[in-house]
């Protein structure tokens, strides 16, 4: 009788696995078809600074328009994505994208800082210094106004390759940061390593900051750590004013979350952000 449990369990295993290989392949198939079709979009959510929610740049975070499911988040598929083939593609199109979002408001007479992030492909396929040298050259933007954001498998990469990536990019006038800070095995050895410009604490430390003093006390050092190195330092996942008036008394200068700014389409954040300043230029 256990024999055949162990075979029953067995064949709902290996059900299981053939399920979602097969999901796998049409999610992979489907997100092919996305890319010919126009189906991605980037969203923006404003970056500020915490004393006074004034406006400083804008993160673009991937979304998916599906004709069916509607905006798909980016965690339900960059994961497949950056497994697959389409990597390359998918990662050129936001940085493009995204450099010429940001020509135009630099255009517009809005200096927004916008940042990408990077995919862990990114650092294996051809030269990406170059490639963002190129892109920086092709749209005109001034090199400041962008920032790329790399989490920790990133970095684990190929140490000295990264480096000199890092020096190369920074070497343009963009900056390099340290994103989901914290999270990963092996934080504070990056920091040492690698030439980073800042770093983003990461949204687990900074939702239950008020009612979790271990959050607080991780929090509160991460900032004054950043200090010391000189980093800058942004908190991301926001939610309410408490949390971001208990920053503001740790000393976190820059910040991002709901209670600011939802990731939103780039016209809701032109209305929202930046309405004044292209309200003028347009009257002129
Ligand atoms: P991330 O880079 O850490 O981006 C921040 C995430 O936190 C975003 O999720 C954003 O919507 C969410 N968030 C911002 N403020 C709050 C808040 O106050 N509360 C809560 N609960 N969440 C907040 P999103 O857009 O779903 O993106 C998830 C992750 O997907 C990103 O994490 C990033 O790692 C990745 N991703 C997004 N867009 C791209 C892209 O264009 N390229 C690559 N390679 N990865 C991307
Ligand atoms: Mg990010
Ligand atoms: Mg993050
Ligand atoms: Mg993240």
């Amino acid at each position: 009788k256990a024999k055949m449990t162990r075979r029953g369990s067995h064949v709902i295993f290996e059900a299981a696995i053939r399920q979602e290989l097969e999901n796998r392949l049409t999610l992979e198939s489907e997100l092919a078809l996305a890319v010919d079709r126009g189906e991605f979009e980037l969203f923006y959510q404003p970056q500020v600074r915490l004393i006074d929610g004034s406006l400083i740049g804008a993160e673009a975070l991937i979304r998916w328009r599906h004709p069916v499911r509607g905006y798909v988040s980016p965690g339900e598929f960059m994961p497949v994505v950056n497994t697959s083939a389409l990597s390359e593609r998918i990662a050129n199109w936001v940085m493009e994208t995204a450099c010429r979002q940001a020509r135009d408001w630099e255009i517009s007479g809005n200096g927004v800082r916008v940042a990408i992030n990077l995919s862990p492909s990114q650092l294996h396929s051809g030269d990406l210094a170059h490639s963002v040298a190129a892109l920086l050259e092709a749209t005109g933007l001034t090199p400041s106004l962008l920032e790329i954001e790399v989490t920790e498998d990133i970095l684990i990469q190929d140490e000295r390759r990264v480096l000199d990536m890092f020096k190369r990019i920074q070497e343009l006038g963009v900056r390099v940061l340290f994103d989901d800070f914290g999270t990963g095995y092996a934080s504070l050895s990056y920091l040492k390593k690698f030439p980073l410009d800042g770093l983003k604490i990461d949204r687990s430390f900074v939702l239950d900051l008020l009612a979790d003093s271990d959050d607080a006390a991780i929090v509160g050092s991460t900032i004054g750590l950043s200090k010391q190195l000189g980093l800058t330092v942004v908190a991301e996942g926001i939610e309410n004013r408490a949390t971001a008036d208990f920053l503001v008394s740790m000393g976190c200068a820059e910040g991002q979350g709901y209670f600011f700014g939802r990731p939103m389409p780039a016209e809701a954040f032109e209305k929202q952000f930046l309405a004044t300043e292209l309200d003028a230029a347009s009257a002129a």
